[in-house]
């Protein structure tokens, strides 16, 4: 079966081929590079404690995005549970290392599967979809300087598998909707900035974010650098669909006939 993703009945929800997955697999190994081998990894599960997602201000950030989690608790009536779906992996992190004092710079690999209740349904925007994140927590300096350079870095692995991306300051609202002071000063100080390629013919997407979060998720979940002053974070998120369906658009269905460099950094298997 081709590489692709199969469409149901659920708009923005897709089934995988094994193709799609083989190149996913590749996609996963090439971007663990950007990390040191001895940073942890964490899986996360689809759903995330609606308490933590209450705490970081998601659910007032983004309503319109965030997939809530009814069930009967009990065998009572149907109500709102304490879980809702995960959308974004960054957010698993945060509570692990709560109330803790951290030994010097510490860095996280997550792979999520996450879930946005996205209005349209355009190619590369799901609903249902994965996403690998590198999470550091440090001082300020260090987290800007560590998103700028690892920033780089993705983006040159990018480029060496021939996705040409364009850098862009983007401004989601990571400080609330409503405020258009603190979203003025988030474009203005580039805290979120993104790298956008053609997923599909005409579609330019963010394949991969950098996120500067200043002591936001320190300051939440009282977490402290060394000299107790309180951490600041930075993430790295990386869409694996929207990566894996720009590779297609770019170098065409069949992976065996893509350039030998991609697929030997893919670790695709030789053409038979
Ligand atoms: P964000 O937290 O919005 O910066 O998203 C991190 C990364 O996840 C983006 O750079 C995209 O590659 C990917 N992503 C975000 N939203 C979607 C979506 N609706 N469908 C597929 N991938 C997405
Ligand atoms: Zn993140």
């Amino acid at each position: 079966m081709k590489p692709a993703l199969v469409p149901t009945p659920a708009a923005g929800v897709h089934l995988s081929t094994g193709g799609f997955e083989a190149v996913v697999h590749g996609l996963a190994s090439a971007l663990s590079t950007l990390a040191a081998p001895d940073v942890p990894r964490l899986r996360t599960p689809p759903v995330i404690a609606r308490q933590t997602i209450e705490e970081v201000g998601y659910h007032e950030s983004f309503p319109h995005l965030l997939g809530r989690v009814f069930a009967r608790t009990d065998g009572g009536a149907l109500a709102e549970s304490d879980l809702v779906l995960l959308p974004a992996g960054c957010y698993c992190v945060y509570p692990v290392h709560a109330g803790e004092r951290l030994h010097g710079p510490t860095e996280v690999s997550v792979e999520a599967t996450c879930f946005r209740q996205e209005a349209h349904a355009e190619p590369g925007r799901l609903r249902s979809f994965r996403m690998r994140e590198f999470v550091r927590l440090d001082t300020a300096e260090r987290c800007l300087a560590w998103r700028d350079d690892r920033l780089a870095a993705a983006r040159d692995l990018l480029a060496e598998l021939g996705l040409e991306t364009t850098s862009e300051v983007a401004s989601d609202p990571f400080f609330g909707r409503g405020n258009r002071l603190l979203r003025k000063l988030q474009v203005e100080r580039e805290l979120k900035v993104e790298l956008c390629a053609e997923v599909a013919p005409g579609q330019r997407q963010a394949v991969a974010s950098g996120n500067y979060h200043t002591d936001q998720f320190g300051r939440l979940f009282a977490i402290t650098g060394p000299d107790g002053a309180v951490a600041h974070t930075a993430c790295l998120a990386f869409g694996y669909e929207r990566l894996a369906l720009a590779l297609l658009h770019r170098h065409g269905e069949e992976t065996g006939r893509w350039p030998d460099r991609v697929r030997k950094t893919l670790d695709l298997e030789a053409p038979r």
